[in-house]
């Protein structure tokens, strides 16, 4: 057994309001230079939604994440590294700016300066790659937003499979979530299996992907080799750029920015020990509706002494054992089972897992359509459909998001019979 240590977070969904403060904050440290100015380390994504860069889940269009070979082994979907080689310099999968969005500002001196009149002035957006003024703007993070029901006819969103149709054709039937993202250091990264540089690497101490800017060639394919298109293009430095973690600031015992900024205290950050050796085996369980078990498979129990033990006579610190032992993200994904990889089918084991979202399904519980002790819910019933967080969650298994939103209703009503004063009035359930 090889142990390994791996910082992870779980984000609440239940609490996201969709402010963009940590998409901001994070923006102000890592990427506000020349070059990158259309990335984003971390957004929030209206949900359903075509995403950023666009139709990011279409793994179809990019070629992202693992696929099997002949032999029935995983390889990098961009193709064996020869493969990748030859690709080089006809990379046909790269998401393009109109895929991600145009960068604007606005003409903020005639803002400010226009004579006084009766209208309001008119600030024109001005791209900020052309410099040029923009007649409109066509497309947005969020853009969904304000589109709301005429979106949902136009969408395309492989997610609603079977869902669409039934639930979401009337506009009484819309629904909306906000989904934050970021890269997912993952166990399994194909970002470091399609760079032909090895300039991609997970660090051992810590399992923080990382681009070594002096090694990166700018080829590019692990931007098309990530299925979460959580890598960039530097087009002022030749480089490919990508979330950190934050790593100067986990190396000093501080949250990573946009944990320490969220508005909604939605996210969470733990320690979790896990078997190197297995990492294969878990990705590549035949049924890909088994991927989140699998991965749940590899983790291990950090109150167990004998783990603990085997840990450290392979040198993981003492700070980081005691670090696993309170990681709220070992309890919510291991011990109470309410949060989940993002899209475990793309094979990548991601490490950034999700509360699904129990809004609004008070209403359903309410009725009894849903609720505790076991009720079967008439998922069809409830606002957000639990196979539209089941293909998000669980590559469409829905069995685990309904006994995770029932725990989610289950501590909430407990909550909500405990008076001010921390008395207890369970009467309530
Ligand atoms: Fe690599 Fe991050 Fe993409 Fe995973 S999410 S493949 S670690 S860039
Ligand atoms: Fe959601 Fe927190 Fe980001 Fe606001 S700061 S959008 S609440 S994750």
């Amino acid at each position: 057994m090889k142990i390994r240590a791996q910082i992870g977070m779980v984000l609440n969904l239940d609490k996201c309001i969709g402010c963009h403060t940590c998409s901001v904050t994070c923006k102000n440290v890592w990427t506000s230079r020349d070059g990158v100015e259309y990335a984003w380390f971390n957004n929030v994504e209206t949900k359903p939604g075509i995403g950023y860069p666009k139709e990011w889940e279409n793994q179809d269009k990019w070629n992202g994440g693992w696929k099997r070979n002949a032999e029935g082994k995983l390889e990098p979907r961009q193709g064996s590294r020869l493969k990748i080689l030859a690709n080089i310099f006809a990379n046909p999968n790269l998401p393009e700016i109109d895929d991600y969005y145009e960068p604007f500002t606005y003409d903020y001196e005639r803002l400010q300066n226009a004579p006084l009149s009766e209208t309001p002035p008119t600030a024109r957006p001005i791209s900020v790659v052309t410099g040029k003024k923009m007649d409109k703007i066509e497309w947005g993070p969020n853009w969904e937003d304000d589109l709301g029901g005429e979106f949902a006819k136009r969408s395309k969103d492989k997610l609603f499979d079977g869902v669409q149709k039934e639930m979401y054709g009337t506009f009484e039937n819309t629904f909306m979530m906000y989904l934050p993202r970021l890269c997912e250091h993952c166990l399994n990264p194909a970002c470091v299996a399609s760079c032909p540089s090895g300039s991609v690497y997970k660090r051992e101490d810590d399992g923080i992907v990382l681009i070594d800017q002096d090694k990166c060639r700018g080829w590019r394919m692990c931007i098309s080799g990530c299925p979460y298109k959580k890598i960039y293009y530097n087009w002022s430095s030749g480089k490919a750029e990508k979330c950190t973690f934050c790593f100067p600031r986990i190396e000093a015992g501080q949250p990573t920015v946009c944990s320490e900024t969220c508005v909604g205290r939605i996210r969470y950050l733990g320690v979790m020990l896990y078997d190197a050796d297995q990492i294969e085996s878990a990705a590549s369980v035949a049924d890909e509706q088994d991927l989140y078990e699998s991965q749940l498979g590899l983790f291990l129990n950090p109150h167990d002494p004998k783990v603990i033990e085997e840990a450290r006579k392979q040198g993981i610190p003492d700070s980081w054992l005691e670090a696993a032992k309170r990681s709220p993200v070992y309890k919510m994904a291991m011990e109470w089972k309410v949060a989940f990889p993002l899209h475990p089918e793309y094979r990548t084991l991601p490490m950034v897992w999700y509360i699904p979202p129990l809004s609004p399904i008070q209403a359903a519980a309410e009725s009894g359509k849903m609720g505790m002790n076991g009720i079967i819910p008439d998922t069809r019933s409830l606002r957000i459909p639990v196979k539209y967080l089941a293909n998000l969650l669980t590559a469409g298994k829905e069995a685990p998001v309904v006994h995770a939103l029932d725990r989610m209703l289950a501590m909430r009503a407990y909550m909500r019979g405990k008076s001010v004063d921390g008395t207890e009035n369970l009467d309530v359930l």
